[in-house]
């Protein structure tokens, strides 16, 4: 018995052991207890489509409105009900991190009631977001502390849309995000005057997401190799653009994404030649000298990758001219905030 009740003790023992180092290697949890993620054709169990479309509209991308509208997480259908048909699963945090906002306010937001919290895994500021929840824990505060696995809310469909969330549709909207200005209400404030902002920054139009499906699945698979910031790099690529701008918030958050440039640190930084992904992630930011600069013009568009654009043009950043490309409003929108 004795010997049980230790080799017991040793297992935990091991397993805390263990454990932080499979964390680090694999950062994120799903965010309930929705695993058909991982079976084999499990997805009709865990995304949630919209209304009469197939499950391939509750995923992360161009996947609404014939691909030229972009939702920008996941919708992961519920497990659990009350005896009202109302959805009941724990939301949990997807990661250790910080709580950082909280809207208890439906009505202010098409996400309903959410919560925002933040992870630092392997040098990046990653932002997790919960939305259409019924209730968040009351205890939770921001710059509180919490850990991966716990629960955070209550599943629900909240939402300040006219149309509102069926019960049979009920989720949680989940998105994985990197922050692109902590300036955000100022810039909204002036680029919006008559546009309200009760989020601070944290608005949606401020959360770059990331697709957390190919997350989850790269690291079900990767296991220990896993690295979310290989994982950030390597985004195909939408466009190329040159920043004439030596500093700004992007910059300064995820410097692991800047590739070194001797010449350019001797010489000093004029600006960056930064790749943007289809969701305008610039996940890569390469810095250039004053002499590298050519014109005047604030931003530059030096490439377009045109079959990714054709694959992926819900966000529209850019814009073909004959057979010329050019930065759409929305592109230019997208950088002028992040250089704000
Ligand atoms: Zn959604």
């Amino acid at each position: 018995m004795e010997q049980l009740v230790w080799r017991a003790g040793c297992g935990a023992a091991l397993a805390s052991l263990l454990l932080p180092a499979l964390g680090s290697a694999q950062p994120f949890q799903l965010p309930t207890a929705n695993r058909a993620l991982f079976e084999k054709g499990g997805e009709e169990r865990f995304f949630v489509g919209t209304v009469g479309k197939p499950w391939t509209t509750g995923t992360f991308g161009c996947v609404r409105s014939g691909g030229n509208q972009m939702h920008e997480g996941l919708d992961i259908r519920c497990l659990q009900r009350d005896k009202h048909g109302e959805p009941i699963d724990p939301v949990l945090a997807t990661a250790d991190g910080t709580v950082v906002y909280i809207n208890n306010r439906p009505a202010l937001s098409n996400y309903g009631k959410y919560v925002v919290l933040r992870h630092q895994v392997e040098n990046l500021e990653v932002y997790s977001l919960y939305a259409h929840l019924s209730q968040i824990r009351p205890e939770l505060k921001p710059g509180q502390n919490v850990k991966a696995g716990q629960p955070v809310a209550l599943m629900g469909r909240t939402t300040n849309t006219r149309s509102g969330i069926s019960k049979d549709r009920a989720h949680v909207h989940f998105e994985l995000d990197l922050l692109l200005n902590d300036r955000f209400a100022v810039w909204y404030q002036k680029a919006s005057p008559d546009q309200r902002n009760d989020h601070g920054e944290w608005n949606g139009q401020n959360l770059l997401g990331l697709d957390p499906r190919l997350i989850l699945l790269e690291q079900q698979q990767k296991g220990a190799r896993f690295n979310l910031l290989e994982f950030v790099q390597h985004r195909p690529e939408l466009c190329r653009v040159l920043v004439r701008k030596p500093d700004f918030p992007w910059a300064r958050r995820y410097g692991a994404l800047i590739r070194r440039n001797a010449l350019a640190e001797k010489q000093g930084v004029a600006g960056y030649e930064v790749a943007l992904d289809f969701n305008g992630v610039p996940f890569e930011l390469v810095p250039r000298t004053a002499s590298d600069i050519r014109g005047q013009a604030a931003f530059q568009l030096l490439a377009v990758n045109a079959s990714e654009y054709h694959r992926n043009p819900a966000r529209r950043l850019v814009v073909q001219k004959g057979v010329r490309w050019e930065l759409s409003p929305h592109g230019l929108n997208l950088l002028g905030l992040l250089t704000y």
